[in-house]
């Protein structure tokens, strides 16, 4: 049994159940920001798989482009080789076999450029199907995680209705004059109205020391003896 008057036992459960209160609404502040960098991830994940895809199709572009300009200068190939069958003047027929040799290099040259994005390309493809299985597995861990986070958000909102409902009757049962003033202080200093005396000669709020009147009346156990400097209640630590 303690020495503590009831209304201040009272008032102490009180501002238990109202200092959990203001931990849960905490919790639920933080939600909207914790779900905000769940859909950033997510977003990062899709972007990165859109990424690799891009490159892979770039490569496949850029290879037809190749394709076409070899194709361009196989036909001078074909339309020169036809022009030096048809052709009698010597000096015609030369240029036109200069022409035929430098398209030809031409077009060796652009093969092998192909060559060499093509085998890009497939690494390309590759990384990007990795990249997009990756993406898979990773939005379904999301997916999870926004479910577990949903359910948090219920859990908390049930907690704190229950809690509520439990404050609203521990204050009921405060007689009404320490009730207003405990919910003056907590108001004002939205940690905590009701701190023991430390040491027996200090406040256990703001940690000055008590007047010798203060700690006097809050040694005899009733409830309404505040500190002087912060003006919380206090309470005679039973021990
Ligand atoms: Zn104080």
């Amino acid at each position: 049994m303690s020495g503590l008057a009831p209304e201040l036992e009272k008032l102490l459960v009180l501002q238990e159940r109202e200092q959990r209160q203001m931990r849960l609404n905490k919790e639920l502040g933080a939600w909207p920001n914790e779900l905000k960098a769940l859909e950033q991830k997510r977003a990062e994940v899709r972007a990165g798989a859109e990424r690799k895809r891009l490159e892979a199709q770039n490569a496949e572009v850029e290879r037809k482009k190749l394709e076409l300009e070899a194709e361009s200068h196989r036909a001078k190939v074909a339309r020169y080789k036809v022009q030096q069958f048809e052709t009698r003047k010597n000096e015609e027929f030369t240029a036109l076999g200069t022409e035929i040799q430098r398209e030809e290099k031409e077009v060796q040259e652009i093969e092998d450029r192909e060559l060499d994005l093509m085998a890009l390309g497939e690494k390309a493809k590759k990384d990007a199907a990795v990249e997009a299985e990756g993406a898979k597995v990773k939005e379904g861990e999301l997916a999870l995680k926004e479910e577990e986070l949903k359910k948090k958000k219920t859990e908390l909102e049930t907690r704190l209705a229950d809690l509520m409902k439990e404050i609203e009757t521990l204050a009921s049962g405060v007689e009404e004059g320490l009730l207003t003033k405990y919910r003056r202080i907590m108001a004002n200093k939205k940690d905590v109205a009701v701190v023991s005396v430390e040491h027996g000669t200090n406040c256990g709020g703001c940690h000055m020391k008590l007047t010798q009147g203060s700690a006097i009346a809050a040694k005899s156990g009733k409830a309404g003896a505040t500190c002087e400097n912060c003006g919380r209640l206090l309470f005679w630590p039973v021990s």
